[in-house]
């Protein structure tokens, strides 16, 4: 992703704390079920990452809070990150998608599916997931998956720019 001067600099923490509805890294970590933890010179908590980005460029981030950590528990199966975007160089997407799941047999199992780019925040596509989990994929079930993923999506939405300190 990225120009190499991000690439060598940029944090993890600082591209979920853009909440950007296009930030690269949250697909992925969103299917994986990361947990960012948030600390204050006195406590700290955890919160997922679906908790974690409450709207357009805007985080549960409270003030004087910080990220300092993001948890991604390890997964055992496939994944796929895929990006799209109109720019040939220093790409940011257009749309951004994220998928995970494991297999039984020729089942899929455990899915988990996110989309940026496509509504005011990156959507967990929960309804489609648990529509292709325990299912084999053919022609049907791919085309009422796609159906139902564009149910879950709200690409037409007006993204209003809000003060990153929504969550406190
Ligand atoms: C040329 C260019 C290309 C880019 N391409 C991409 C791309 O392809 N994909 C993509 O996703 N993004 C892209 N970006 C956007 C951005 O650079 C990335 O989102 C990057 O990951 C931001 O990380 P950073 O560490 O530089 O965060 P910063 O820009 O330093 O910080 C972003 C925000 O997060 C806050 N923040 C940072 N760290 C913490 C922390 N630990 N706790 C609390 N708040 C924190 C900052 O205060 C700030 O509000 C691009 C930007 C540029 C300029």
């Amino acid at each position: 992703m990225s120009s190499a001067q991000i690439r060598s600099v940029a944090t993890l923490a600082g591209n979920i704390c853009t909440a950007s509805p296009i930030a690269d890294a949250v697909p992925p970590l969103l299917v994986y079920g990361a947990e960012v933890v948030l600390q204050t010179r006195l406590e700290t908590h955890r919160l997922p990452l679906s908790g974690f980005l409450i709207g357009y460029r805007k985080t549960a981030l409270c003030p004087r809070e910080i990220v300092t950590a993001i948890e991604i528990p390890l997964h055992h199966g496939w994944s796929r990150f895929e990006k799209t975007g109109k720019r040939r160089a220093l790409d940011i997407a257009s749309v951004n998608s994220a998928l995970a799941l494991t297999m039984e047999g020729d089942r899929l199992a455990d899915v988990r599916l996110a989309f940026g780019g496509v509504a005011p925040t990156t959507v967990l596509a929960r309804q489609t997931a648990a529509y292709l989990s325990g299912k084999t994929l053919t022609d049907a079930v791919i085309a009422e998956a796609a159906e139902l993923a564009v149910n879950e999506i709200q690409p037409s939405a007006t993204f209003a720019a809000a003060p990153n300190s929504g969550g406190c």
